[in-house]
């Protein structure tokens, strides 16, 4: 009999603590600018990446949380690699709910001012493009491409 009220504050307590996962799913979904791309990692995280093209990378674990501002580079012509910029991690269960999602709101936003600071206009069509999809002289994929010639 005296074990069974410690096992009904250990379901009790999984049961919040899985509820508070979920919660924080949520949150970071609605924190993102859309729209958002939710993946499961390999080490048992996820990663939501929002935007699009992407502005902010966040790794949601067990006990952390990490907010990335998006980046990559072109490691050869045809080969880009992803390389988020970490601004802040979390450890989520550690902090009171409302500090938490504060802390983590104000890291989302600053990742993604960092992220949209870093867009320049295409020196041919003047629309904002991320650094990654200039090339040469700024100039944005579309631009840069051969005009189509229809042959008649
Ligand atoms: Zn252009």
């Amino acid at each position: 009999m005296c074990g069974a009220p410690d096992l009904d504050r250990v379901i009790i307590r999984a049961v919040s603590e899985h509820e508070r996962f979920e919660q924080l799913i949520a949150f970071i979904g609605s924190q993102l600018p859309g729209p958002v791309d939710q993946q499961h990692a390999g080490d048992g995280s996820m990663v939501f990446t929002g935007g699009a093209p992407a502005e902010v990378v966040v790794n949601l674990a067990d006990a952390s949380v990490i907010v990335s501002e998006y980046a990559g580079i072109w490691e050869s012509a045809d080969r880009f690699v992803v390389r988020p910029r970490r601004v802040g991690m979390l450890k989520w269960r550690r902090l009171p709910e409302t500090s938490m999602m504060n802390a983590l709101s104000a890291l989302i936003k600053g990742a993604r001012e960092m992220r949209l600071s870093r867009y320049r206009p295409c020196t041919v069509c003047g629309t904002k493009h991320p650094p990654e999809a200039l090339f040469g002289d700024d100039v944005c994929y579309s631009c840069e491409e051969p005009p189509h010639t229809v042959v008649h």
